[in-house]
């Protein structure tokens, strides 16, 4: 993240790094994502926040309001999405 222009104006600068990052999957860490969650549906780089994630791959903590299974999912969509396109293309799906 650091070097990211778009950091600056997010809305977790100045929370506990620790929320953002919960472990395991007990009550205190459904918790804490949830902290998260809400925190990022409010922050104005939310996009940027998540586009940096998907684009690393960032495989730890909550990114622009997803978990690390929620953007292997919106990750894997999106490469079924575009298989499917490309294969339009060429005229093999419908
Ligand atoms: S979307 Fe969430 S994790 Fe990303 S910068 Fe904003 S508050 Fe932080």
């Amino acid at each position: 993240m650091a070097g990211s222009d778009w950091m600056r104006r997010a809305a977790c600068t100045r929370m506990e790094p620790d929320i953002f990052y919960p472990v395991g999957d007990g009550a205190y860490a459904r918790e804490m994502t949830e902290i998260a969650k809400q925190a990022c549906l409010s922050c104005p780089v939310r996009a940027e926040c998540l586009r940096q994630a998907l684009e690393t791959g960032e495989q730890y903590g909550i990114w622009g309001g997803m978990t690390p299974e929620e953007r292997r999912d919106l990750a894997r969509r999106d490469m079924r999405r575009r298989r499917f396109a490309a294969a339009r293309m060429r005229g093999v799906a419908r």
